[in-house]
């Protein structure tokens, strides 16, 4: 081992041998990547995107409504702060300008390979390469795959009988479908998570009838939201500090939330009250409070954030229907208790295949390893970033780096911070492969599976952040702040580099 890889604690960069960098997506992830790349001075990279344009989940989700239920100051880089946000949650518009800022000032857009989809990365162990082959038949190389693929980017559709049979028109959530005019119709949204939660108000007064198909309700508390006025953004345009102050104020907010996720918690609670207290004042009907108060603990599903969901949910042309779905007909959905329900339009708002990340690529590492036998029984990665076996290959927003309290940017700065690391690491000429050791990936993912127990995700309700087995797979289990202190920088003990 050369002295940088030996010495403890944080390294500075060595620029040494040259190296071919694939960044998998040009969403949140991918853009922080290439960002802090080209920051570094970095230009030997290709970002490969399947869609026409960037953005990832901020350029599919254009229903009514669309926004993040994170405050904006936050949910932006560290290193590219937006003193001019107009609200403190601002809408996908605003948040997809901000990208594209982004993909702008870092002259991000000569790099992308646009409407090229990978089918498969297979792990050349001759040549120490990966083999990208794209949908067209292509074959791309490179020493690096970083996959900033999210996930959150394929749309779920349950298997109802008969679903192909429905004769209205029918879209999902996250392809919404703006040719539909919704005016005077019937519309039926099965599901009410956290995209029903944003489009539902916004088209329920256009609406004829509105008819929610919801499965189990939500606890739903009230958003803090409003515009910024001319003024703030005049402080934060002339003093930088204000802004980053501001940031600080919302992380540390947002991380005692952490609390409400610890099962039996009195913050918990709280939550619990919140919504309880806001349903109660909109909602007068006590039958329809009784179907809209979930029967499991706040934050087992993601706790979500409204102020128009339960006034929507008191209009007269809107229902809310609890007998689950036996069918769709060309009319519309029958229930179990037998009941028809006419539809003109049918909208899923069913989420996303959450815990088969990274499907339906095939990434093949050492020795023809295929990712997805390895996660067989659930995904599971070292520090949500390695998997042993797949060398020089990272994740970005990989297994449990989901949070249900904090801002993902976050997150995902960590883990770029990280990944920069090791790109280091592989940059010296004595390193040419870095690959997770199987023991660290294991014990670590001992200690985080331990500390999920004390959590709310492991309590009794389904929700995307676990298989059906019933393995957290997509969050993390604690505080934002333990998992910035283990990603400072890699113990290089816990890999494997070779030559
Ligand atoms: P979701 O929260 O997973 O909600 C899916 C909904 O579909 C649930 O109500 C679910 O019911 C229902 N459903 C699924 N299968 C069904 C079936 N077979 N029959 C009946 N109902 C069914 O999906 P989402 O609303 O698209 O949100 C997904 C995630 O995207 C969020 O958790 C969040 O992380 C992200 N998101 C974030 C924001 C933001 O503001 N930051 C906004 C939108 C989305 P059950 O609850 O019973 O499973």
């Amino acid at each position: 081992m050369d002295d940088f890889l030996s010495q403890p604690g944080p390294r500075k960069a060595v620029p040494q041998k040259p190296l071919q960098i694939a960044i998998l997506g040009t969403g949140m992830g991918g853009l922080c990547m290439a960002a802090q790349l080209r920051r570094a001075g970095i230009d030997s990279f290709v970002m490969i995107e399947k869609e026409a344009e960037i953005g990832g989940t901020w350029r599919d989700n254009i229903y009514p409504g669309s926004g993040c239920d994170v405050p904006s100051h936050l949910y932006s880089f560290s290193f590219e702060p937006k003193t001019d946000w107009s609200r403190k949650f601002a809408l996908q518009p605003e948040i997809l300008d901000y990208m594209k800022h982004v993909t702008r000032k870092y002259g991000l857009r000569p790099f992308i390979r646009f409407n090229t989809e990978v089918e498969e990365a297979r792990f050349d162990e001759t040549a120490g390469l990966w083999r990208l082959r794209t949908k067209a038949g292509e074959e791309i190389t490179a020493n690096v795959v970083v996959s900033g693929t999210g996930q959150l980017n394929r749309p779920f559709y349950p298997n109802f009988p008969g679903i192909e049979t429905f004769a209205g028109k029918a879209f999902h959530s996250a392809r919404w479908d703006n040719s539909v005019d919704l005016s005077g119709k019937n519309v039926a949204v099965i599901g009410n998570g956290a995209s029903a939660i944003q489009f539902v108000p916004e088209i329920a007064p256009k609406a004829k009838t509105l008819t929610i198909f919801q499965r189990s309700a939500n606890w739903i508390v009230p958003k803090s939201d409003r515009p910024y006025t001319p003024s703030e953004q005049k402080w934060f345009a002339r003093f930088p500090w204000l802004v980053k102050l501001h940031r600080l104020q919302i992380y540390l907010m947002l991380e005692l939330n952490y609390l409400a996720f610890i099962k039996g918690s009195f913050f918990g609670k709280l939550f619990e009250k919140a919504a309880v207290n806001t349903m109660e004042e909109h909602v007068k009907d006590a039958e329809l409070r009784r179907k809209l108060t979930p029967d499991y603990p706040a934050g087992c599903k993601r706790i979500l954030l409204s102020n128009d969901w339960f006034p929507t949910m008191a209009r007269k042309n809107v229902a809310v229907e609890t007998s689950h779905i036996a069918k769709i007909t060309p009319d519309g959905i029958v229930t179990e208790d037998g009941v028809s329900h006419p539809a003109d339009v049918i909208i899923y708002s069913t989420g996303f295949e959450a815990t088969h990340l990274l499907a339906p690529m095939k990434i093949v590492g050492r020795g023809n390893l295929d990712l997805n036998t390895v996660w067989a029984h659930g995904a599971e990665a070292h520090r949500g970033v390695a998997v042993a076996g797949f060398p020089n290959f990272f994740m970005l927003y990989g297994p449990n780096t989901n949070l249900g309290h904090n801002s993902i940017i976050f997150m995902i700065e960590c883990q770029v911070n990280y990944i920069m690391q090791c790109l280091n690491a592989l940059r010296s000429p004595k390193v040419r492969t870095i690959d997770v050791k199987k023991a660290a990936e294991d014990e670590f993912n001992r200690d985080l599976q331990a500390d999920m127990q004390k959590t709310v995700w492991a309590a009794g309700c389904s929700s995307w952040y676990k298989t059906a087995e019933g393995k957290v797979t997509n969050n993390w289990s604690s505080f934002t702040m333990k998992y910035w202190w283990q990603m400072r920088y890699p113990d290089f003990a816990e890999y494997n580099l070779g030559g």
